[in-house]
Formats: structure tokens, sequence, C-alpha cells
């Protein structure tokens, strides 16, 4: 059994790009970092499940969401990896980042060890022992077998809270759990082709209604519609899929699209039997989809199925029950946080957890919202912190904050605090929120003072 303890100030769980950014910003803050990865590559779900784009990094014209994640973008750009920010042609909210998933996954590698942590790939948690609030091992099924480490500080960054639940964290399981989507990606699409359809066909795409030449303004390509299409073809019994709407993204690659359409509805995304019919069931509607895409949509008649998901997408799990619980009041009245560490401008978007349709809740033009550092306290947490989609939040704030863009503020303020407490021997709760803004801004997040 190998051991890995002493070493490390901070321990990430989990490589998202939450995890990924929280170790990257402990190692600048100067803690001994270990981020440690079930699968054998940086990204999460924008990389083993093909999610993309990032969105939104804007309120309106001003790019709120700075500092590590700004900087991912940047460096994505640079390596042509992505076009960077742009507005977002289906409508739904100020800005799309399109990107590759390789650069992804190699951009996260190279901030993480530039920054100086390390990395432990195809190690998998599952066990935690905590006394009093505080975590004192982790078990990881490594490539050697059994591994226990320990550091003074950890962040859950696994998406699940798989690390504040097998520790013994209070966990909230959430009133529902929205649909998974095993996205997938075509290439080859006549984008021209599909932008002309667009034109003469405006009643197919109500979200973009009474904007023409939006779809043209963006030089990657962003759609929801074909709302008609597939009304018929349900109609026809020649499509199946529970979704109301085509939504798809034109990738970095001009031509290349992911397809963000299928909808499997969950019982429980953290059991392993249900997991796996949630991926059989993905599978087969890409199957379908692909083969539907190609028939029936305008420029698809020459694209080919490129990849599926190495995972299907969960959009929500397990929500630790952290300090404070952000709600769908704090972020549609944006609420002020005297603890505020990010902000975001995405709505609510709720798929439906049972049948068609999409809830979205959007905050008014030019306004956003704050997420404060409670949220990411689990209670009665002495030396754990988590970091985006399970940090604490209700169903319905949940479904605003899981975006990639706020996933990644959250880690980079988990991992500075993770850092600050760790040097100082401090609980996380006694992290004072002011110098952990002060510590967030000298790393370029954008943070306007507090009223
Ligand atoms: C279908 C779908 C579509 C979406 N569309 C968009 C979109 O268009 N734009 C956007 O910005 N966001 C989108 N999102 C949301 C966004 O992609 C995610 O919520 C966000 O990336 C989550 O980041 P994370 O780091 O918190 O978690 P994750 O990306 O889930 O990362 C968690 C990491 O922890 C690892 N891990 C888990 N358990 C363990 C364990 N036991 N031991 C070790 N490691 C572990 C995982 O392998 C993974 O790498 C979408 C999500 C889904 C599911």
């Amino acid at each position: 059994m190998g051991e890995r303890g002493d070493r490390y100030d901070v321990a990430v769980l989990g490589g998202g790009i939450a995890g990924s950014l929280a170790a990257c910003a402990a190692a600048r803050h100067g803690a001994r970092t270990l981020l440690v990865e079930r699968l054998g590559h940086l990204g999460g779900t924008l990389s083993s499940c093909l999610v993309g784009p990032m969105m939104t990094f804007h309120c309106k014209g001003e790019q709120i969401i700075r500092g590590l994640p700004g900087e991912l973008v940047e460096r994505l750009v640079r390596g042509g990896w992505s076009p960077g920010h742009m507005p977002d042609s289906s409508g739904y909210t100020y800005s799309v980042t399109p990107f590759d998933a390789e650069g992804m996954k190699l951009e996260l590698e190279a901030m993480v060890r530039e920054a100086g942590a390390d990395i432990l790939y195809d190690a998998c948690l599952f066990g935690a022992r905590a006394e009093g609030g505080a975590l004192r091992e982790l078990s990881l099924a490594a490539r050697s077998g059994e591994m226990r480490l320990s550091a003074r500080a950890y962040v859950d960054a696994t998406g699940d809270a798989a690390l504040s639940a097998f520790a013994g964290f209070p966990i909230a399981r959430p009133e529902r759990f929205q649909p998974a989507t095993m996205v997938f990606k075509m290439a080859g699409v006549d984008i021209p082709a599909v932008k002309a359809y667009m034109r003469s066909h405006p009643e197919e795409f109500p979200r973009v209604a009474g904007r023409p030449g939006l779809a043209d303004s963006a030089p990657r390509l962003a759609l929801s519609g074909f709302v008609e299409t597939l009304k018929r073809a349900k109609a026809a019994g020649e499509y199946s899929v529970e979704r109301e709407d085509l939504l798809f993204f034109e990738s970095n690659l001009p031509g290349e699209v992911v397809v963000n359409t299928s909808r499997v509805f969950v019982r429980d995304p953290v059991d392993p039997e249900d997991f796996s019919r949630l991926t059989l069931e993905g599978r087969s509607q890409v199957r379908e989809l692909a083969a539907f895409l190609a028939a029936r949509i305008p420029g698809f008649s020459k694209a080919r199925l490129l990849a599926s998901g190495e995972e299907i997408g969960i959009r929500n799990s397990r929500q630790v029950e952290g300090e404070y619980r952000l709600t769908d009041e704090d972020i549609l009245l944006s609420r002020p946080m005297p603890d505020a560490i990010a902000h975001s401008a995405y709505p609510i978007d709720m798929h439906s957890s049972t049948g068609g349709g999409t809830d979205s809740r959007f905050l008014p033009e030019g306004r956003y919202y704050d997420i404060p550092y409670r949220c990411l306290i689990p209670r009665l947490s002495r030396n754990l912190l988590v970091a985006g989609r399970c940090a604490s939040a209700t169903f319905a704030a949940q479904a605003s904050i899981r975006l990639s863009p706020s996933a990644g503020a959250m880690g980079q303020a988990a991992g500075l605090a993770a850092s600050i407490a760790a040097g100082r021997g401090l609980p996380v709760a006694e992290v004072d929120p002011g110098e952990l803004r002060d510590a967030l801004r000298a790393q370029g997040a954008w943070l306007p003072p507090r009223p």
C-alpha cells in the first residue's frame, strides 16, 4: 500500500476545470499541492464528456469572469485551440467560448504543472476518514493498488462531492436530477447551408426571433432550433428523444459541431447501475440522433459521427450542505454577498427532469450575481472546501453556477483559500474573506469592491 502524506499542504480531488484551477491557484500561492484525478487527463466534463462551448464569461459587454479561467482562455487562443469569446448566436446568453477538448487537456495540464503542483492520475478516491470536522486521510484506488493520502487542507472538486460524502459531511440530495446528456461530435457539417436554412425558415428558431443576422455575426455557430422539423419528425415516429429543439455548437474547428441534444432521465447519478443505464441509453440516442441529423437536417448530409463522450454528462448529483446555500432568489435579485469570491451572469438553466422542455430564468439585462465563499465551506468542516458543480446551492441555483466559467472561478477561490488555511493552520471558515478577495485579485480575478 502506497502512502502520500506530509509532503502536501493542499490535496485537490478531481481534475475538472474547478479542481485544475484550484490546484493551480494553491500552488501559485506557494502551497505544496497535489491534484488527484481518476482518469488520465484533466478537464473533467469539458474533455471526457465533450461538453462545450464555455458559457458565459460576460455580463453584457463586461468580462466578469477573469483570473485563472480567463488565463485558460488566453492560453487556448494562443495555442490555436479556441477562437476566443464571441456572441452567443443561439440567443441564450451573452457570449460563448468554443474550444477543442484536446487543447483543454493540454493547457490545463500545463497550467497546473507550471504552477508547481504534482498530478496523480488514474487514482480514484473511494474512502476518507474525518475526525471532528477535520479530514485526516483519504483512500485511493491507484494503479499499484490502495494508496493513502493526507494533506493539511483539501478541495473536493469531484463534481459529485465524493470526498465530502465519503468523509461523512452533510450532503443535500437535490430535489430532482436534471437529465443526463451524451454529447457527441460530428465533422464535415456545411455551416453555410445551415445558416442559409436559418435565414429562410425563421419560424424554426424562435429563440433568435427578431434578431436576423445574429447567426452570421459569430465566427462559430451556436444553434438552438429546428423546432418544427422535430415536431413533424416526432409525429411521424422518426425521432424519439424527449427534446423540443436541436442544440449544437461549432467547436474551434470550422464545420465540427458538438451536439448537446440527447436527454436521458436520471434516477440516481451516483448509483453505479443507474449510471451504466444512462450511458447505454445515451449512446443509443447518439446513434439515432446522428442518423437523424444526416438524413433530415440541412448541412448534415455529408457529416460523420466523430466521437461520443467517454462518459455521459451529469448536470447535478450531490451538493454539499455548506455554511450558506445559494438560492435562485440570490441569483435573480443579484443579492450582494459580503464574501463574494466569483460572479456569473448565466441564467438558471433547468432541463426538464421528466419530459421535453427547459425552464430558464434570466437575470435582468446587465445584471450579474455573487457566489459567496460560504458556499464552498461544507458545514462543520475544518480543512475541507468544495468547488465546482457540487458547491452548496439549491437545485435551481446550482443550475446556473454549474457552468464551466463559474466552476473554474470557484476552483480558483477554493484553492487559494485552502492554501491560506494550510499555511496558517487555520480552520477554513476562519479564512478572512477580505484577504481571500485580495489574493484572488492578485491572481487576476474581477471582484469589484462591495458596497
Ligand atoms: C451535458 C452537459 C452540458 C453542459 N453544457 C455546458 C456548456 O455548454 N457550457 C458550459 O460552460 N458548461 C456546460 N455544462 C456544465 C459544465 O460543463 C460542468 O458543470 C463543469 O465543467 C463542472 O466542472 P467541475 O470541475 O465542477 O466538475 P467535473 O467537470 O465533473 O470534474 C470532476 C472531476 O473529478 C473527477 N473525479 C470524480 N470522482 C472522482 C473520484 N472519486 N476520484 C478521483 N477523481 C474523481 C472526474 O474524473 C472529473 O475529472 C454542461 C454539463 C453537462 C453535463
